[in-house]
């Protein structure tokens, strides 16, 4: 059921409309920099792992930059269709690591290696960051106390997706809610110029 969901269009189109309101709500904000004004300055991305019929403006990382004379710096605001400078969809990264943690009989990492064409090199270092880095992170210690203890901070993310899937009536419901979750406790990003 959770990858059948990566196939869904609408999935990713859900997805890039909050990513269009939480990149409106860091405009309103202005920049973290100086206050000044912030323009869009999107990059063109070709991210893997979602359907192959995905339109072109979906595949855009919605980035900000300063309007200032004297600053002009980029500010990224939080996304739920883009982690970091990962190639994948964000929500394909944490399907695949929730099917190994989870379901780890029916999915070993040679089947999931084949079925989102991604390397076991690529799937070490995702499991690595979430086993090592990110459940010591300053935005993980936010989220935490905004959600269940029953919620370990071992086997992340695939305890939170489970978390949401059992608290909301669909699986896109609840991977988008997790998505956002995700996204809105991140600390803004940002990139110097
Ligand atoms: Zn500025």
């Amino acid at each position: 059921m959770l990858t059948e969901l990566l196939q869904s269009a609408n999935l990713f189109h859900l997805l890039h409309r909050i990513d269009i309101d939480l990149a409106k709500e860091q405009q309103l904000a202005g920049c973290p920099f100086c206050g000044g004004p912030l323009h869009y300055s999107n990059y063109e991305r070709k991210p893997r792992g979602g359907p192959e019929t995905l339109p072109e403006e979906i595949c855009i990382r919605l980035s900000l930059c300063c309007g200032k004379e004297n600053c002009r710096r980029r500010t990224l605001p939080p996304s739920t269709l883009f982690m970091d400078r990962h190639v994948y969809f964000r929500g394909v990264i944490l399907i695949i690591l929730t099917l190994q943690q989870k379901f780890p009989r029916k999915n070993s990492k040679a089947r999931l290696m084949r079925m989102f064409d991604v390397s076991r090199k690529t799937i070490n270092r995702w499991q690595g960051f979430f086993r090592d880095v990110f459940p010591v992170s300053a935005v993980w210690h936010r989220l935490r106390g905004m959600i269940s203890t029953d919620v370990s901070n071992d086997n992340l993310p695939g305890e939170l997706i489970i978390y949401f899937a059992k608290h909301i009536k669909t699986a896109e419901k609840a991977l988008v809610s997790c998505l956002e979750f995700l996204a809105r406790g991140e600390a803004q990003k940002m990139m110097a110029r």
